[in-house]
């Protein structure tokens, strides 16, 4: 049996920038403070624990004195950097430059006092950071449905969580504009008054690995996709690679792995998230190649 892992799988290179960003902290200091998890995943969490690095909750800032506080890939809002200059502690920036982007281009659509719509998971810490940007005032849905929810009588635009799904995101772009056109029963959507704009921020590290990942979960008989269950991109890949490969199954690890997936098969691939390392990767082909060896 062969076993492959997916070589373009793993961590993004905003995932990798932000954790180089803490071991180089944490060489220098042996001890570093992460406002919430810096990564989707328990394992790798686990590994930079062992180098001194802690997570904490917002609720956590007002008693931290001794060490540097890491603002993760996700972003926060404006109102933890105020808060965090408040209470005297220092942070290290680790905001991904492409979500740092998005803050930026929703800010001025805010300022320009548009309706903000973001498609995207409210509770997620992206999205929590990006409507700080906005006063707490931006729309979050998650679905064409939650169009509803829009007034469309103001000028408009609509952003993306960085990892949401593509299709999605035209979907609901389309059904604003045709509630809009609906509305104001006047010719085409270009001649209306309102504006309407649909920025596309899902970040090509996301996107660019559908097709790939297509290709991939196709070409064997078994997919194994490795990711935490917290990941939203996690979710998302995994989703995409069972409907390529039907015999996908989600794990957080090795001790996961079920013997009787890899029965009368003769190739497993093993994918995984933009949170998921490398190494975890690895170590998960070993023990498959261990099942198979210790059943033959
Ligand atoms: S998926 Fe994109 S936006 Fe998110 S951390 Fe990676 S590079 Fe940055």
């Amino acid at each position: 049996m062969k076993v492959t892992v997916d070589p373009n799988s793993g961590f993004c290179w905003g995932v990798v920038r932000t954790i180089e960003i803490a071991e180089q902290e944490l060489r220098e200091s042996k001890k570093l403070y992460s406002l919430g998890d810096i990564i989707h995943n328990p394992l790798e969490i686990e590994r930079l624990g062992e180098e001194g690095l802690k997570t904490i909750s917002h609720a956590d800032l007002e008693n931290i004195k001794d060490a540097k506080v890491l603002i993760r890939a996700h972003g926060e809002p404006p109102e933890t950097y105020r808060r965090a200059k408040e209470l005297g502690i220092e942070l290290i920036d680790a905001t991904c430059p492409v979500v740092t982007k998005v803050q930026e281009r929703i800010r001025k659509f805010y300022d320009k006092e548009y309706q903000i719509v973001i498609f995207g998971k409210k509770d997620h810490a992206e999205v929590i950071g990006l409507v700080g940007h906005t006063n707490g005032t931006a729309i979050v849905i998650k679905s064409v449905e939650e169009v509803s929810k829009l007034d469309l009588t103001r000028n408009t635009v609509l952003f993306s969580q960085t990892t949401m799904d593509k299709a999605t995101f035209y979907a609901i772009r389309d059904e604003i504009r045709s509630k809009i056109k609906a509305e104001f029963e006047v010719g085409t959507f270009e001649e209306m008054a309102i504006d309407f704009h649909a920025k596309d921020t899902i970040c090509g590290q996301v996107s660019g690995r559908d097709k790939k990942l297509r290709e991939f979960s196709r070409s064997n008989d078994v997919l194994i996709f490795v990711a935490g269950k917290k990941s939203s991109n996690g979710k998302v890949l995994f989703e995409i690679a069972r409907e390529e490969n039907p015999r996908t199954y989600f794990v957080e690890d090795e001790n996961e792995l079920q013997p009787e997936w890899f029965e009368n098969v003769e190739t497993v691939g093993i994918s995984g998230a933009t949170s998921t390392p490398q190494w975890l990767m690895e170590r998960i082909k070993s023990s498959i190649e261990e099942i198979v060896h210790v059943r033959a």
